[in-house]
């Protein structure tokens, strides 16, 4: 099994519990915004970019499935550079789509996005809603989706887009916890964890139209991401691409995760209300019947197993 991504926050889980549970492991990161220390030594690493071909090449020796978690995954600097979402996210899977076909290898689970159904017409969202991408990170999830639907018709591919709603949580293994390591954080749950008098947590917007005026996500635990992961490559077996929505089901309020790490923590959480932030929509929540039904998959952890292991990962 490939693991692109592997050095990355929801990757390197990946690596760590397919390996614990016997799969063979190879990891492509070009460690960009990964790190090699996530990387076990029992795994071949090939460091490496998706846009060097003879390093694709490389990582795919010996490899029968791919789950392709790299890319870029910023919402805001897409916006400021979105030719490098283009560059890494639609060139980089261009690159790997020619290389699997090359090596002859047809299972593929890609890590897509909520994001590429933009804002959304009704809640919960399903998997046939309308796909319309506020931003240049949506956009290239959307265009990587439509390219794997092509090469699933036209060259017998065997794929699954996984549309992630928010992920969060940790997991806590032999060699510590496997976390968030992103610099600059820009994640919600990590960012309220770590806020303090002096640098207290920003809250985007205060005036959506939601119950408390902040914005509602849905949160699903990287561990439960992870179950659907094996599950989903799992099943694959005929040629044809299917899309999975993963969150919870369940949508939470940035106030709402604030108040849960005050419960977590047993201390009072600076916030200071900011703008709205450019590109994000009042509420995503995910329709995930056709996970539960097509994949047999249960989310298992609620908001606060994701704010306490976050919290025990720091
Ligand atoms: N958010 C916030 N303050 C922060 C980070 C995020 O208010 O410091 C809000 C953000 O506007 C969104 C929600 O929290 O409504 C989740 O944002 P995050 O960046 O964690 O994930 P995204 O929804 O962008 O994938």
């Amino acid at each position: 099994m490939l693991i692109t991504g592997g050095a990355g926050y929801i990757g390197s889980t990946a690596v760590e519990i397919m390996r614990s549970t016997g799969y063979e492991i190879t990891v492509f990161d070009d460690c960009s915004t990964g790190h090699a220390d996530s990387v076990p030594a029992q795994v071949r690493f090939v460091q490496g970019s998706l846009l060097n071909v003879a390093e694709i090449a490389d990582a795919l020796i010996d490899v029968d499935a791919v789950l392709h978690f790299a890319g870029k995954s910023l919402v805001g600097e897409s916006v400021e550079n979105p030719a490098l979402y283009q560059r890494v996210n639609v060139d980089g899977t261009r690159n790997l789509l020619d290389e699997m076909h090359r090596a002859n290898v047809k299972k593929l689970v890609f890590s897509s996005s909520a994001a590429t159904y933009g804002q959304p017409q009704e809640i919960p969202i399903k998997e046939s809603a309308e796909t319309v991408p506020t931003n240049p990170y949506g956009a290239t999830k959307l265009a990587i989706d439509q390219m794997i639907a092509t090469e699933a018709k036209m060259l017998n591919l065997s794929a699954i887009s996984l549309r992630y709603f928010n992920v969060a949580g940790a997991l806590n293994c032999q060699r510590g916890w496997l976390a968030e390591r992103h610099n600059p954080e820009t994640h919600l749950i990590p960012n309220v964890l770590r806020s303090s008098t002096d640098n207290p947590v920003r809250i985007f917007g205060t005036d959506w139209q939601t119950p408390d005026g902040t914005c509602i996500r849905d949160y699903v635990h990287v561990v439960d991401l992870i179950d659907a992961h094996i599950k989903a490559v799992e099943s694959l077996s005929s040629s044809g691409h299917e899309i999975f929505n993963l969150g919870s089901g369940d949508g939470f309020s940035v106030r709402e995760v604030i108040a849960a790490a005050e419960k977590a923590t047993g201390h009072k959480i600076p916030t200071i209300d900011s703008p709205r932030r450019a590109g994000d929509p009042a509420v995503l929540i995910a329709d995930i019947s056709k996970a539960r039904q097509v994949l047999k998959w249960t989310p298992t952890f609620g908001i606060e197993a994701m704010v306490a292991d976050t919290l025990a990962s720091f």
